[in-house]
């Protein structure tokens, strides 16, 4: 009978570690597995999707959140590897560290204390962050574009809603409106079906690569960067004005019109941006975006347009409810 009960209750830890889920949620599925399984040992997490260089963010078995430094010697060990092992292994001192990669960059570490060899605890654990590492994948893969690497549609939808739900709950509760305040922009590649047409599919492809690289190097690691179709990209600046945000794009504007893409030269793109205003739908966003976007397009290409500047010199409506049909397909 206590065989099945246990049986029974490692079932509902499987099943807690491969639910669809949060990565906060997948975590601490990791963290009771493993005090289920080895009450006696302390375990923690480091998650590298927090880090800055420097530290990272550490979550305890109590679901404790610090930011802590691994030691170099064993960052060097589990980073460093002639194969490429999803799970790598290291031990300093008293502590086991697990490394576990995502598409071949270090991801995270569980760490247990663990002064004694014990291969059968080591064999188990080894297995387990083999499960934890493959639900991260699956994840990853669900909300991020297979090319560029960015987080997709899917993503999108999910983060600008979560964006605008969390900036309308902060600035009702706050009486300064310059707190948080977000900007959101459309980046189009200028002629890019030409770029196909002229070059083919994959050198296409290898625009939008270089082109998802550049973004992620001039943007701030606060911003979130999204592929939001074909060649078409989305940014949510955070912590700027209006002026800055446009600033910014402009600067981005320039360091595509001026990188090196092989083979053709020049690629440019065309950018519309507007401020996430309090109460904004995510339809209204893109809306205004876009229309922003579109000028941009209509009047030369390679430029950045916002939609408050547009709208101020009458070119675009400043509607606050879309009347506009949301076209699907
Ligand atoms: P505009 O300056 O007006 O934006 O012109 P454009 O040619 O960029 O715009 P259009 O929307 O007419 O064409 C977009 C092209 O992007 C069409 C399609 O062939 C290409 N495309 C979309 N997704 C991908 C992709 O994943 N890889 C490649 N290589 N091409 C793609
Ligand atoms: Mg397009
Ligand atoms: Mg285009």
């Amino acid at each position: 009978m206590q065989a099945e009960a246990k049986v029974s209750d490692y079932c509902d830890l499987f099943l807690a570690l491969t639910e669809p889920r949060t990565q906060t949620d997948l975590n601490e599925a990791l963290m009771a597995t493993c005090l289920v399984l080895f009450p006696d040992h302390n375990f923690w997490l480091y998650d590298y999707r927090e880090i800055d260089h420097t530290s990272c963010k550490l979550v305890d078995s109590e679901q404790n959140e610090h930011r802590a430094l691994l030691p170099d010697e064993v960052l060097e060990n589990i980073t460093h590897t002639e194969h490429a092992d999803r799970i790598r292994f290291t031990r300093k001192g008293d502590f086991s560290y697990y490394g576990f990669s995502i598409l071949h960059s270090l991801s995270g570490v569980l760490i247990t204390n663990w002064p004694e060899d014990n291969p059968l605890l080591h064999d188990v654990l080894i297995k387990l962050v083999g499960v934890y590492a493959n639900q991260r994948f699956f994840m990853f893969s669900a909300l991020n574009d297979a090319l560029t690497g960015l987080s997709n549609r899917q993503a999108f939808d999910q983060q600008i809603n979560n964006l605008l739900f969390e900036n309308n709950e902060i600035k009702r509760r706050s009486s300064d409106c310059e707190l948080n305040n977000w900007c959101f922009a459309l980046l189009d590649i200028d002629h890019f079906k030409q770029v196909n047409d002229d070059y083919g599919h994959l050198f296409g492809d290898e625009v939008l690569l270089i082109f998802s690289q550049l973004m992620q190097k001039t943007f701030r690691d606060g911003d979130l960067l999204f592929r939001y179709g074909g060649e078409e990209f989305a940014v949510a600046l955070k912590d700027v004005s209006l002026e800055s945000a446009v600033k910014v794009l402009d600067r981005f504007r320039n360091v595509v019109s001026n990188a090196e893409f092989p083979q053709l030269g020049q690629v440019t793109v065309s950018i519309g941006v507007t401020s996430i205003e309090d109460g904004l739908s995510t339809p209204l966003l893109i809306d205004r975006a876009d229309q922003a976007l579109y000028f941009a397009k209509e009047h030369g290409r390679n430029q950045v347009h916002s939609f408050e500047a547009l709208a101020g010199s009458g070119y675009v409506q400043l509607n606050n409810t879309h009347e506009g049909d949301i076209e699907l397909f």
